[in-house]
């Protein structure tokens, strides 16, 4: 059976690097990067995406709304038939 999976984006060039997402995430799904992005902030990572529950709470805390969770759409490849 196919395990439902998330995609997890992070944006960058909102992150501040406050690791609000990193405390908050009950998976340890991200990390903080030890390279700074172009905006000169140390930001969040996705370490281990298979891991994540969607549970959408690094998304609905960081400040600064720099974190996406979408499901993924199961790629099932079935003929569509019948209703
Ligand atoms: S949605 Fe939940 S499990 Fe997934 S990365 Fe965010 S806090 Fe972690
Ligand atoms: S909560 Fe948002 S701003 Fe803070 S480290 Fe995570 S992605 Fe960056």
């Amino acid at each position: 059976m196919a395990k439902k999976s998330f995609d997890i984006q992070i944006n960058t060039a909102w992150c501040k690097g406050c690791e609000v997402c990193v405390a908050i995430c009950p998976k340890k799904v991200l990390e903080m990067s030890d390279k700074p992005a172009p905006s000169g902030y140390f930001t969040a990572v996705v370490k281990r995406q298979a891991d994540c529950i969607g549970c959408m709470e690094c998304e609905l805390h960081c400040p600064d709304l720099a974190i996406e969770v979408k499901s993924k759409k199961e790629e099932v490849k079935s003929d569509a038939k019948g209703g």
